[in-house]
């Protein structure tokens, strides 16, 4: 099996990157940020602002989340329920960053993205990917870009989508999802020693595919 493996920091398009290749290459993509984002669900509607550690680890192992593939579209489930859109909501993606700081929330979550990796061709998005999740994926980018680039991004998916918010509000976020992915003790988001590094801050969505493609044709051959 082949194994990409795609790091960085929220923003840096990796979710576009990822399901291009995955369209290009005919691997399975798997969006681990997505199954996070799932825990960082079922803890809000339990009433949770993610500062109640021990709760969240005590009860992580029985939450059941799960992910399916819908037309090629991946689809994550809690308990049995599709939230793939309710789990895209800002006060979830501070519960997703909250959360994932928990040790017991990365093992429960690790198999399930293992097993993907064992099944399929993958290319797998997140943070700990090429450090921790898969440390023999065949290629490891990590991929970035300025903080301004990828609030300016993000911003723009958010209002499309028709929710309500600034951009500096959404750069604000952004700089304290950044501090606590990167300073925190566990999987912090930073690129595995073997990784190479691509910051698309001045590129556009083809010149980071094809910058991307060059990569892994570098690491895997022809593809
Ligand atoms: O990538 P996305 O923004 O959906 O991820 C939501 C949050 O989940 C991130 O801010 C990060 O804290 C966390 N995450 C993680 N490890 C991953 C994927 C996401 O800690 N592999």
């Amino acid at each position: 099996m082949i194994k990409i493996a795609i790091d960085g920091p929220s923003g840096a398009g990796k979710g576009v990157l990822a399901k291009a290749l995955s369209a290009k290459l005919g691997y399975v993509y798997v969006d681990t940020g997505a199954l996070y984002r799932a825990i960082g669900l079922h803890f809000h509607r339990c009433g949770s602002d993610g500062s109640d550690v021990a709760r969240i680890a005590s009860e992580v192992a029985g939450v059941e989340v799960d992910i399916a593939y819908e037309n090629g579209e991946q689809q994550v489930y809690l308990k049995g329920e599709n939230v793939s859109s309710q789990i895209r909501l800002p006060e979830i993606s501070m519960m997703a960053s909250a959360v994932s700081k928990i040790p017991e929330v990365r093992a429960h979550l690790l198999e399930l993205q293992r097993g993907m990796a064992e099944r399929h061709n993958v290319i797998m998005d997140g943070r700990d990917i090429g450090t921790v999740i898969l440390p023999d994926a065949n290629v490891k980018i990590f991929l970035t870009a300025s903080p301004e680039a990828r609030a300016e991004r993000r911003y723009k998916e958010l209002i499309e989508k028709g929710i309500d918010t600034s951009y500096e509000e959404v750069l604000a976020d952004m700089k304290q999802r950044d501090e606590n992915d990167r300073s925190r003790d566990i999987a912090p988001a930073i690129p595995a020693e073997d990784a190479v590094t691509l910051d698309n801050s001045k590129l556009d969505i083809p010149g980071t595919i094809q910058a991307a493609l060059a990569i892994i044709r570098e690491k895997v051959g022809e593809v």
